[in-house]
Parts: C-alpha cells; sequence; structure tokens
C-alpha cells in the first residue's frame, strides 16, 4: 500500500510510503507527537529520516526521536551546512555559544527599532544569506571529497555512521553551555527595548545550535549511518546529484561522500536556517498516471531578488503530475515557487501543514481550494487532522473511478 500523509502535528512532518519504504521528511515540533502521528499508521522504522532544515518547526521532534520513543531509522538525511560547525558544537559547545552571543553584543543597534521582531530575522537572513553566498563564490575552486555531481554515471554513495571526536562534551556539558548561553542573551536583552528584538532572534540561534548538536550525537549514539546534502555544492553547478534515484532525490542539494569542512564564516553566519537553502526533495514516479511527490519545505524554489529566478530541473524520466507541499507553509515570502512548479510540471495537490494564522499570504490562497489539502487551516481554526493521499492504483484522485483516496480537509485557509 502507498500513501502520503501530512501527520497532524505541530509543524511539519511527512510521512510517504512508497515501494515498500517509510520515508518521513521533518519532524514537527515534538517528538511525542511525532511517536503517537506514527503510531496511528503503524509505523515503528522508518527507512529514511529527512530533516530539511532546522529551524523548530521542522527539526523540533526529530532532536530525541530516537531516544524518548521505539522508533527505529535506517538512514538519516541532513544538510551538508550542519557540519561545518559540528566538530566545535560536539567538542566546545561552550565557545561556539560564546562566539553567538559575542556577535550579538557587538553589534551596533539603532536607539529604537521601530519593527516587529520579523522584520529584524529578515534583515539578519539577508545578511547571513549574502555572507554564505560571497564566501562560497569566493571558495568555489575548492574540491572537495567527492565525486563530480556531473559525471554521467554518479557511484551511489554509502551513508556515514558519524564517529564522535576525542574530546567530545556530555550531554550535562553541553546543555549547560547552551543554558548559559541563554542567559548572557536574557541580560543582555533586557537592558533596553530594542535589544529584546535582537535577544530573541540570538535565543532562537542557540535553540537551533543545540538541535543540530542534539540531532547528530543522536545518530552517532544509535549508529545511524547519515547521507549529507549540500545547497552549496549545488549552488556552484545547479546540478543536484544523489539518494535514490528511484525513491527520492534532491532537488538543490548534492551528496557528499564526506561532510563539507568547517567554514571560516562565524557560527553566526554558519547557523542561521536560511529559507534559501533549504533542502528540497522529490520522490520521482516512473508510472505517468502516478504522482511524484515533492517536498519543498520552507524553501522558495529560486534564487535573486524575490528568487524570481527558478533553479527547478525536472528529471526527464520523472512524472509531472505533482502533489506538493505547500512551500513555507504557504507563506507569502515564498510567493515565487508556486510559479517555479507550475512552470515546470503539473501540481494537481498542493498539501499544507504547519505555521500561524499569519500564514498562508495570498498567492497560495489564491490557487483552487479544489486542489488544496489541509492538516488544519489556521485561519478557520479547522482541528488538526492528518491529510491523507492513498495512490497505489493506476489513476488517482481527480477521476471518479478512482481507487485513490483523499481524507483530510479540503483547504479554506
Ligand atoms: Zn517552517
Ligand atoms: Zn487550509
Amino acid at each position: 500500500m502507498s500513501y502520503f500523509v501530512a501527520l497532524p502535528v505541530a509543524g511539519d512532518a511527512f510521512l510517504l510510503r512508497r515501494s515498500e519504504h517509510d520515508i518521513l521528511v521533518d519532524g514537527g515540533k515534538s517528538s511525542v507527537r511525532l511517536a503517537k502521528a506514527l503510531a496511528e499508521h503503524n509505523v515503528d522504522h522508518l527507512d529514511i529520516v529527512v530533516c530539511t532544515h532546522a529551524d523548530y518547526d521542522h527539526a523540533g521532534g526529530l532532536v530525541d526521536l530516537l531516544d524518548r520513543t521505539g522508533i527505529s531509522v535506517g538512514e538519516f538525511w541532513l544538510p551538508g551546512a550542519w557540519a561545518e560547525s559540528l566538530t566545535e558544537l560536539l567538542t566546545t559547545p561552550a565557545e561556539v555559544v560564546g562566539d553567538l552571543v559575542n556577535s550579538m553584543e557587538k553589534l551596533v543597534l539603532p536607539p529604537v527599532f521601530e519593527g516587529a521582531p520579523t522584520e529584524f530575522e529578515e534583515l539578519m537572513h539577508s545578511y547571513v544569506s549574502d555572507t554564505r553566498r560571497e564566501y562560497r563564490a569566493k571558495n568555489g575552486e575548492i574540491e572537495r571529497d567527492k565525486p563530480s555531481p556531473s559525471a554521467p554515471d554518479r557511484e551511489e554513495l554509502e551513508p556515514r555512521v558519524i564517529e564522535l571526536p576525542f574530546g567530545v562534551k556530555s550531554a550535562g556539558q553541553a546543555a549547560k553551555a547552551f543554558q548559559s548561553g541563554r542567559s548572557r542573551v536574557r541580560h543582555w536583552g533586557a537592558k533596553r527595548k530594542t535589544r529584546e528584538v535582537v535577544a530573541t532572534f540570538w535565543l532562537g540561534l542557540i535553540d537551533t545550535a543545540e538541535r543540530i548538536r542534539r540531532i547528530a550525537v543522536q545518530a552517532a549514539h544509535h549508529r545511524v549511518p547519515v547521507r549529507w546534502f549540500d545547497f552549496g555544492e549545488f549552488e556552484k553547478t545547479r546540478q543536484a546529484a544523489g539518494g535514490y534515484k528511484d525513491l527520492l532525490i534532491p532537488l538543490n542539494a548534492v551528496e557528499l561522500a564526506s561532510p563539507p569542512p568547517p567554514a571560516g564564516l562565524s557560527f553566526l553566519v554558519r547557523l542561521t536556517p536560511i529559507n534559501e537553502e533549504c533542502l528540497v526533495f522529490l520522490s520521482p514516479s516512473e508510472n505517468w498516471d502516478l504522482p511524484s511527490f515533492v517536498f519543498t519545505g520552507d524553501s522558495p524554489l529560486g534564487s535573486g531578488v524575490n528568487y524570481s529566478s527558478s533553479w527547478l530541473q525536472w528529471p526527464e524520466d520523472a512524472s509531472r503530475r505533482v502533489i506538493a507541499t505547500a512551500p513555507h507553509h504557504g507563506s507569502e515570502s515564498n510567493f515565487s515557487a508556486y510559479k517555479h512548479l507550475a512552470d515546470t510540471v503539473d501540481v494537481e495537490l498542493w498539501v499544507r501543514s504547519g505555521g500561524t494564522p499569519r500564514h498562508p499570504g495570498p498567492t497560495y490562497r489564491q490557487l483552487s481550494p479544489a486542489f488544496r489539502i489541509c492538516t488544519h487551516c489556521p485561519r478557520r481554526g479547522k482541528p488538526l487532522q492528518a491529510a491523507l493521499i492513498h495512490f497505489e492504483s493506476g489513476y488517482w484522485w481527480r477521476y471518479p473511478e478512482t481507487h485513490i483516496r483523499t481524507h483530510g480537509h479540503f483547504c479554506n485557509c
């Protein structure tokens, strides 16, 4: 039986069962909610667990999934950018946190910041993404230990277990380091109104660093092998590569044989999750009657001003009938993404989950409601419920004679 389900959790978590494999893309905010939702589908083993990026509403449920629940995992697929900080996060978390907090204390702030926290967040995100892009452009000639992504018969790589380095700090020591960083940020932020907005951003950043560390440590302890998918490597050639050809492949990343080396960037720049670099995956169908699935995460599916230049490239033999997750919960910040997908494939159904009442935005809401399903419509306050699509037969939901069924709210966000 094949199905796709947007799990009824806070945040994004999607389960795809295809070719007898169970794939989880993102884990929502909490592993307790996630485990409960997975149990409802009788899933106690996941062949692949993907984390598209480190935001709380995507990665929070993955930090203790194996430690807290009986679920086992075959492989983790993680953002290559995480590996840039991993050794330091493992061995010297206090220094990482210290560097983060220093970068906050050194900021020159206007006496009054009139904007909302989200505006400050946007400012920081564009600073970080520009800095990362410039860095990569300058260091583009550095060759990493990997097969060329454009090699015609790229060999399938073996995922590797993370070996914890000598001198790794215990979970308790690391938690203490993160906690003392938080106290320093709160103390600094309490002094002036302008600083509050900034402090909120930095608290989020420390949480992000801790999530990355915990997911990696958990994978190492449980000896779950990891595949690293790097957006930076993709940006050089715009040629995605890696994954399992018939099951799940990246659309904006290159799988690396070994994780990227630590970059010469501040931890602020290394650790801030950028939507533009959020990983996007495709589960292709070679049967043109059946849908391919696109997991867009929080990605805008493009780059440049307003992300208006699409980088989507569709594999020739993959069905262009597509079921796609709504990028960034339908947020208006990703409005270009809808056009990019529509220019490339035939999106027959959007699946939306997560987000807040300020999601989704007008562009998403202009899509026909007949082609949208939702775990809950935050603007309508619908009860949280799985959005489920069965697709095993030759025909699917659009056809009256179909054996394909959808369950869930038709979306009237
Ligand atoms: Zn999100
Ligand atoms: Zn909705």
